[in-house]
């Protein structure tokens, strides 16, 4: 038989199955654990020091911090990549969206990813359009490394594994499971450089709590997702490129067209206030969309959705608004679709329904 390299080797958990039932009676589900890195699993030299490293501890060294996680499921665990998220890349995402789509065809119950936070929005929201399964697929990190004083990643991979294994969690689309709450993909949004309470679905609201691994769910996502989604990535290898260009005062328009003349295959603005920019931006982006190069107007206020002709006449322009997509929801959400179309109305109807 083929060894298998170091790499998957030294990342399986080997957690055997200590017994089949949980607690409470019931059957264990089988959850699997993909590991990215993150804070969560990040370790500094002292307990109390703010500066750390991401992406430093392994995920058997994870897990073993939280024995009482083999009491809600039966665990396993891959290495998927060990990085800080603000280095998570496409070629990862891509990389996990196709493990999960293998994984939840065979006998896995839930699938839970830990993840650094800081563009964990990103990979949710993406995992979200293309990870083609009703089974809870459930994100979680933390704020504070492995070796902080009152470190958050323990009680929050517990309560991200109760979450994957509850029958419950089922077609409600990827979820977030961090300090307590639940959140869809769609909704959530970072909203804390420091906090552990960072998460907040500011339009939409919580998908439920997750209490010491006792879930309550409130509602289901209203969006498409999951198997309700067109897109696929079975055979996607890269996205194209969509770059953001953030509004404020006065802004150089010049790089909207800098951005499609350096390969942008599709533009979002972080607008101001409901997808606004200054004149010489939107004639800068009503030019470039004339081009065939889709633009999103979205915003860079963190909640409340961007409508369509209110201050900005997008028939006229050919721009679209991004709803309650923030821009780097957006992103994704156009990156994804350019896959299909560059249609602007057919882009306009996807970031109505996804
Ligand atoms: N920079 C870290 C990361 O995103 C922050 C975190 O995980 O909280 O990986």
């Amino acid at each position: 038989m083929k060894k298998l390299p170091y790499y998957f080797r030294k990342a399986s958990v080997a957690l055997l199955v200590m017994a089949s039932l949980t607690a409470f009676g019931q059957k264990k589900a089988n959850v699997t654990i993909l590991a990215t890195g993150g804070t969560i699993a990040g370790a500094a030299a002292s307990g109390t020091q703010a500066g750390y490293t991401s992406g430093q501890v392994t995920i058997d060294a994870m897990v073993n911090a939280v024995p009482d996680i083999t009491k809600l499921a039966n665990i396993k665990g891959e290495q998927i990549s060990n990085v800080g998220s603000q280095d998570m890349s496409f070629e990862i995402m891509l990389k996990l969206a196709k493990r999960i789509n293998e994984l939840t065809k065979g006998d896995v119950d839930g699938i839970v990813i830990t993840h650094g936070t800081d563009t964990m929005e990103e990979t949710a929201y993406f995992l979200n359009l293309v990870c083609k399964t009703d089974k809870p697929v459930v994100l979680v990190g933390s704020m504070r490394p492995s070796t902080a004083v009152s470190a958050d990643g323990p009680l929050n991979l517990y309560n991200a594994v109760a979450v994957a294994a509850d029958p419950n969690a089922a077609k409600r689309g990827v979820l977030l499971v961090m300090n307590d709450w639940v959140h869809s993909a769609q909704s959530l949004t970072k909203i804390s450089t420091t906090a552990v309470q960072t998460f907040m679905s500011p339009i939409n609201g919580l998908i439920g709590i997750s209490n010491y691994g006792v879930n309550e769910f409130y509602r289901y996502p209203y969006n498409k997702f999951g198997n309700g989604s067109e897109f696929k990535v079975d055979n996607v290898t890269a996205l194209p490129r969509v770059d953001i260009i953030y509004a404020d005062v006065d802004m150089p328009a010049d790089l909207i067209e800098a951005s499609v003349a350096k390969g942008a295959k599709g533009i979002v603005i972080a607008g101001v206030g409901n997808g606004n920019m200054p004149k010489a931006a939107l004639d800068a982006c009503a030019k470039v969309a004339k081009q065939g190069i889709p633009v999103v107007r979205s915003s860079r206020v963190v909640t409340g959705n961007v409508g369509r002709n209110v201050e900005v006449n997008d028939d006229q322009l050919g721009l679209i608004a991004s709803y309650d997509h923030n821009p780097q929801k957006s992103r994704i959400l156009l990156s994804v679709a350019l896959l299909t179309t560059k249609s602007p109305d057919a882009l306009q109807k996807i970031f109505y329904s996804y």
